[in-house]
């Protein structure tokens, strides 16, 4: 079978190499289709601080099982479409014990450091693999782990019910966290970045509010969006200091502003506001199983919309154009995806 590695810096390199044996509690997929993530991207020029050379890409993928090893226990059928939740945790550590896998002191993300899906066939332990249901396409279901990291940030302070939500950052993670804020029964959501591009698109997937705060205050948006009451919590999906800074000043008191965004730097952020007003921050990692069963309901039912995200399609073979493709269209790309 094919397979690719980055081997160095912007270098992906194909070969063939056999395919893998199933162990006894793996099953076999034939990949179908993977997605590239901001986490790809930034392995991609060496800049990733947890991945190191060489690298087999794919964390976001879909797949038809095309073998079930000797004992496996879980419901799998040949054929079946399924997605990966691609973390290897230990099962031991205290973060492990009190279901918290997703913040393992030892985890290992398939296709981060251990080998991910960029080949065409895959195996994989059963108990890290979901079924997809019939009414999601094997495209969409690539974009099931994704969409679970907005509906775990959504959770982590409790239920968003009734609330008023702003979401700064509309890439393809501030989206499907606005998304999943609806889905979870927030009364309403806001959200906001530089791109109106982006904003288009989050309309299109059924934000009720969008703001290009190039053009306008974050805090004047909050008020053309939910009236004097403010927004009852902030989800920072942009991973800069000034947007941090944003959320503290147009929080409420007492209120929590979630981190989504990954950081490249350390920003200095107004802590003393934090301190005199009572806020809480809060961070978020990737999902649990729970998050991303929910995740898949949800898609099924038309509650999350992840097609209007993916922005073009590549064959395998066109892998590395898919980089390239992504470094000139990095406003309009969100969702890029490879069709084994
Ligand atoms: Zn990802
Ligand atoms: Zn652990």
């Amino acid at each position: 079978m094919k397979q690719a590695i980055l081997t160095a810096p912007k270098t992906i390199e194909f070969s063939d190499v056999p395919k893998p044996a199933v162990k006894s509690n793996e099953v076999l997929l034939k990949v179908r289709y993977m997605g590239i993530c901001g986490s790809d991207i930034h392995a991609y020029y060496g800049k990733h601080p947890f991945m190191s050379f060489p690298i087999r890409l794919g964390h976001e993928m879909s797949g038809e099982i095309v073998e079930i090893g000797s004992e496996v226990t879980e419901d799998l059928r040949l054929k079946d479409l399924v997605t990966i939740m691609p973390q290897e945790y230990c099962g031991k550590c205290e973060p492990c014990r009190s279901g918290r896998y997703n913040i393992c002191n030892t985890l290992n993300v398939i296709g981060c450091q251990t080998p991910g899906a960029a080949c065409e066939y895959f195996s994989v332990r059963a108990d890290l693999v979901k079924k997809i249901p019939a009414n999601i396409p094997a495209a969409l279901a690539a974009a099931v782990e994704p969409a679970a990291v907005g509906v775990h940030a959504v959770r982590r302070c409790g239920s968003v019910k009734g609330m008023n939500v702003a979401v700064i950052g509309a890439g393809a993670i501030g989206n499907v966290t606005a998304q999943a804020a609806l889905a979870e029964g927030a009364k309403s959501v806001l959200i906001t970045d530089l791109s109106d591009h982006r904003l288009a698109l989050a309309q299109r997937c059924g934000i009720p509010h969008t703001a290009n705060t190039s053009r306008c205050s974050l805090s004047d948006a909050i008020h053309e969006a939910f009236g004097s009451g403010g927004a009852d919590i902030f989800y920072e999906c942009v991973g800069i200091g000034a947007t941090v800074d944003q959320a503290i000043e147009c929080s409420k008191k007492g209120h929590d502003i979630v981190i989504v965004g990954v950081f490249g730097s350390k920003p200095p952020v107004n802590l003393a506001w934090i301190q005199d007003r009572e806020l809480r921050i809060c961070g978020t990692l990737m999902y649990v199983e729970r998050d991303v069963q929910d995740t898949i309901n949800y898609m099924s039912e038309g509650k999350i919309h992840m097609e209007p995200l993916i922005s073009n399609v590549f064959s395998f073979r066109e892998f590395p154009d898919a980089f390239t493709y992504i470094e000139h269209n990095s406003d309009t790309s969100l969702k890029v995806m490879i069709k084994m």
